[in-house]
């Protein structure tokens, strides 16, 4: 049973390095991240994953990948608002953990960052020692997990603190009001979904499935680079993301700009792209702890 805690720890990481895109995302791209990590599961780490979902999964973890989102959920979870993001000092483009993760109160480690540490370290936990199962909720650990994965890669999760990673950059999408961080969570998925697969979400995943194993097969050594004594690495993750916010995200998305298809057609391919690394991360190599629960499962 520790094994497979292990197992699915090492799964998420795999995963949540997977998601080096900028999937930060609504209901949709939480998905499409989740799904594509499922498919680089081996057998023992699917079922220690079916294993830890809760009913209303059906068996998909996919289907549970947007729970830390839910209205009722933020509401009765109140305290893990601030872990979905990571708000940087305007316009420095960059991140660093020490300085920037932390809530509104100054509460250290409590941002998207700290909470994947977090939840990593509950599941590997539970994998050594099995003490730890009665400490931990390892379902809901494994939730978040997989969400805050997807959260980070969205570039305006680690965007400026001024303007509330573009909350507060309100603007209009084509002929609709928005504003800038809903238009990374959501509209440019949902724009591509309709235009270009039908409105098929299984349509975008094979798409993303396959620039995975052709085109971007040359970028998944970068993507998989992590210390090798750590089981999880969300600082270069953090890192790009607020790079990729100031290149793309807020490059011509001024307050009071109608953003259209020169902006969707050029923005696009990055959101692909970073949800592409994420999977190449799950394929990474495995950490001792992993290689030794595929030797031993
Ligand atoms: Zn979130």
């Amino acid at each position: 049973m520790g094994l497979k805690y292990l197992w699915v720890s090492g799964v998420i990481i795999v995963f949540l390095q997977l998601i080096t895109g900028s999937f930060g995302w609504g209901q949709h791209g939480h998905y499409v991240v989740c799904k594509i990590a499922e498919g680089y599961l081996s057998e023992n780490a699917t079922a220690a994953v079916k294993e830890l979902l809760p009913a209303s999964a059906e068996g998909d973890l996919a289907n549970v990948c947007s729970w830390a989102d839910l209205w009722a959920i933020r509401t009765h979870y109140y305290w893990s608002r601030a872990l979905h993001y990571v708000d940087t000092p305007d316009f420095r483009c960059n991140y660093d953990y020490s300085r920037d993760c932390h809530d509104s109160a100054g509460r250290k480690n409590r941002c998207v960052t700290g909470a994947i540490n977090n939840y990593t370290l509950q599941l590997t936990s539970a994998c050594h020692n099995p003490a730890f199962k009665s400490r931990y909720n390892l379902t809901e650990a494994l939730m978040f997990l997989s969400h805050f994965v997807g959260d980070v890669h969205q570039p305006l999760h680690c965007g400026f603190l001024g303007d509330l990673g573009g909350n507060r950059i309100h603007l209009h999408w084509y002929h609709r009001k928005a504003n800038l961080h809903h238009v990374w969570d959501t509209e440019i998925i949902d724009t591509a979904l309709k235009k270009f697969y039908s409105s098929d979400l299984n349509i975008m995943i094979e798409s993303l499935q396959k620039n995975l194993t052709e085109n971007w097969s040359n970028y998944i050594d970068s993507w998989e680079e992590c210390d090798a004594n750590r089981t999880v690495c969300p600082n270069p993750y953090a890192s790009e993301s607020v790079s990729l916010a100031c290149k793309y995200a807020y490059k011509n998305a001024t307050p009071g700009s109608v953003l259209g298809d020169d902006y969707f057609l050029s923005r696009l391919p990055v959101v692909e792209k970073t949800t592409g690394s994420s999977r190449d991360s799950l394929s990474r190599r495995p950490k001792p702890c992993i290689r030794f629960l595929r030797v031993d499962l």
